[in-house]
């Protein structure tokens, strides 16, 4: 069976909300009509199981494992950073990596920001890559930082953009006082210097943070970074308050899209926090939860493939790609989802934007 055949034998919800209308310029195009094309120009590219990429030993043996069905078999990538928030690619050189690696299936998240979507689109169409639009939205659980994934909204979408700039708000107080704390223990000129990493003005992070730190010595690499400054308890850490995961979870599904728990494989919850979590990101609205990613270990993509079918959550996959010198997981090079879960993308079918 074809990827555009288990399109056309499922029926798909609709995206719901009030922004569940065609996105400008997106041809309305029925779902035979989609699923052919889509069979047609992904097949036609579609990568050996034996995956062309280089995997890790690991990655390997997973794949060889798991039950694969031919919806499962796609090189989506579904999370990645551009220097709209903090990767090191513009979003045109994003999109000829992830082309050039055999992604199939592309969206680029920014943190909290989707200024970059319509050249992320522009990019990826004009290199015959489909593309689904998305960002990555930092939320405050339990009194964690916890990331949630939109798909395939609307990115015009009034109170998305409002909400995202609201969420952005605070970053430029934080980074502040990160400075000062950083000052506190002898690294002087954090701001200024972060700063000179930043490609988007209202989004500095703590990774512009950490590229300043590498750069002046403080630490090999930014992980190294993370671990002694940046971090609960260590000098240039801030607590913030991000969005409320109901904010969240709205913003996405009223613009049309499909809400997604990023690398939950990530998070310090004990069981009942992230049995509330899943509970509240499911009352909310939430329909999806990233099994495979770059931040996932073996381990985490079992426990997290067997709570989407507790759940009833659809699968997703992403690098979480930053940088050529930081990321270890590049674009695309991941193990397929497993067949038994149903992948995000099939819900989105009408949210693909498909090259003409
Ligand atoms: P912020 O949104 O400013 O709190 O920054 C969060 C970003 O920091 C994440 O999206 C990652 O890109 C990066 N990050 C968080 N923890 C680590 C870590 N341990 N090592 C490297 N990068 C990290
Ligand atoms: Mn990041
Ligand atoms: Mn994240
Ligand atoms: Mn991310």
């Amino acid at each position: 069976m074809q990827i555009g055949a288990a399109f056309a034998k499922r029926t798909l919800p609709a995206p719901t909300g009030a922004g569940n209308t065609p996105q400008k310029g997106a041809q309305a195009k029925s779902l035979a009509w989609l699923a052919q094309a889509f069979s047609a120009q992904l097949l036609a590219r579609r990568p050996s199981v034996d995956a062309p990429w280089p995997v890790s030993v690991a990655t390997a043996s997973y794949n060889a494992d798991v039950n694969f069905s031919p919806a499962g078999v796609l090189n989506a990538d579904l999370h990645c950073h551009s220097s709209v928030s903090d990767g090191t690619l513009c979003p045109e050189d994003l999109a000829a990596r992830a082309q050039a690696n055999g992604v199939q299936l592309w969206a680029l998240t920014d943190h909290d920001e989707v200024s970059g979507q319509h050249r992320a689109r522009a990019a990826a169409l004009g290199l015959g890559l489909p593309y689904l639009t998305g960002t990555e939205i930092s939320v405050t659980f339990a009194g964690e930082t916890v990331h949630i994934v939109g798909l395939g909204f609307d990115p015009d979408d009034a109170a998305l953009v409002d909400g995202l700039a609201r969420t952005r708000g605070g970053r430029e107080a934080r980074a502040q006082e990160m400075a000062e704390g950083l000052a506190r223990v002898g690294i002087r000129g954090a701001y200024e210097g972060a700063l000179k990493y930043v490609g988007n003005p209202e989004l500095i992070s703590r990774t512009h943070f950490a590229r300043f730190l590498v750069e002046v010595g403080a630490c090999r690499d930014t992980q190294e970074v993370f671990r002694k400054y940046l971090t609960e308890g260590k000098p240039g850490y801030v607590p913030h308050r991000w969005a409320s995961l109901r904010d969240a979870v709205g913003w996405i599904v009223n613009a049309g899209g499909v809400a997604v728990v990023a690398h939950p494989g990530r998070y310090k919850f004990t069981a009942n926090e992230e049995y509330a979590l899943f509970s509240e990101f499911r009352e909310f609205g939430g329909r999806g939860v990233e099994v495979v990613t770059g931040s996932h270990t073996q381990q985490d993509y079992v426990k997290y493939a067997a709570l989407a079918q507790e759940f009833d959550l659809l699968a997703s996959r992403g690098s979480d790609f930053h940088s050529p010198d930081e990321s270890h997981t590049d674009l695309g090079a991941l193990p397929y989802l497993s067949g038994t879960l149903r992948p995000v993308w099939e819900a989105l079918a009408e949210r693909i934007h498909l090259p003409s």
